[in-house]
């Protein structure tokens, strides 16, 4: 059976999805719980033991998203202009450090970004360490990064290809996962687009982390991947390429939702067909037993989406609540 339960209080359950997506009983955000699925047995060894972490970011950058966030409101806050500041904050943040709650990342040249806008096709727009990210100071790099994302945003196309995006994700995903010489296979025939990034690629080195899992403890390479959108799918059949993706083999929930680092957001009721669709992407949270996805229209739930950006920079989690628990 179908359970939500609040990100704020654990007790507030539901049998299916508020039509906002936020609890009724407070201001939290519902979360999909699922049931854990058998365990698999831990590694022998730990195979991802470099240096580096990876977050994949898919921005979805077709034209609705200049739409208002929250048409209830008086806010003139537009869909991409608020992903267009979370994102630099988010940067500002793991670069210049925010306040008790969110520290600066101790090694930001160890994290590599990548960033992939999608509309009708997909573009990998950049990858690099998350110290070349740094601009002059604080709010120069604020600034720089907020611009960025809206200039991306100008004519980039009008409609939805989720499939698209989640596939050029999916290359360099592989890529970082893979050890030699499946690697040096992956690299052979890459997309003239991701084929220019090739020397930052075959940089790519990943670290792990502990986490537990019923009694089990596991490592987890640290890569993650966040996609957004606004809207259906709506270029040929919504495939999702992460669906048979594990970051630990076999570790899933027993409905079959792979823990394989995917979050998801869309920006809308949550009772659109375009909700479910951006749900059914989304990675299963070990720990938690949620799913890394969240509806948002809502000004207030801003902080929901910096804390899903901020989980995939860090690659520190797997779904909101994560964010409350401090790994
Ligand atoms: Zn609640
Ligand atoms: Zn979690």
């Amino acid at each position: 059976m179908e359970k939500w339960v609040c990100n704020l209080d654990e007790t507030h359950v539901y049998k299916q999805v508020t039509k906002t997506g936020f609890c009724e009983k407070c201001e939290g955000i519902l979360i999909k719980k699922e049931t854990p699925g058998p365990i698999p047995p831990p590694d022998k060894e730990d195979i991802y033991d470099g240096d580096h972490g990876v977050g994949i970011f898919v921005f979805d950058l077709s034209g609705s998203m200049s739409d208002l966030t929250d048409p209830q409101s008086d806010s003139p806050l537009t869909k991409i202009q608020q992903v267009a500041r979370a994102f630099s904050s988010t940067i500002t943040t793991l670069l210049y450090g925010g306040g008790k709650e969110l520290t600066a990342i101790s090694q930001p040249d160890n994290y590599f970004l990548a960033i992939i806008g999608f509309s009708e096709r997909a573009e990998l727009f950049t990858i690099n360490p998350l110290a070349d990210m740094k601009q002059n100071n604080r709010e120069m790099t604020f600034q720089y990064w907020e611009n960025w994302i809206l200039e991306k945003f100008e004519d980039f196309g009008n409609l939805t290809n989720i499939t698209a995006g989640l596939e050029k994700a999916r290359i360099i995903y592989d890529i970082a996962l893979a050890k030699e010489p499946n690697r040096s296979d992956l690299m052979q025939n890459l997309p003239d687009n991701i084929k220019e990034y090739e020397d930052v690629l075959k940089k790519l080195d990943l670290n792990s982390q502990s986490i537990t899992a019923g009694e089990s403890m596991f490592r987890i390479p640290n890569i993650r991947v966040l996609i957004y959108s606004d809207g259906e799918h709506n270029v040929g059949d919504l495939k999702n390429p992460f669906k048979d993706r594990y970051l630990k083999a076999g570790l899933k929930s027993s409905e079959g939702t792979p823990t394989n680092g995917v979050m998801s957001i869309y920006f809308g009721s949550a009772s659109d067909p375009g909700a479910e669709q951006m749900r059914s992407i989304a990675g299963y949270c070990p720990q938690h037993g949620g799913v890394g996805y969240i509806p948002i229209s809502k000004l207030e739930h801003d902080k929901y989406l910096r804390d899903l950006l901020h989980l995939t920079s860090k690659a520190t989690g797997f779904c909101l609540l994560c964010s409350n628990h401090k790994l």
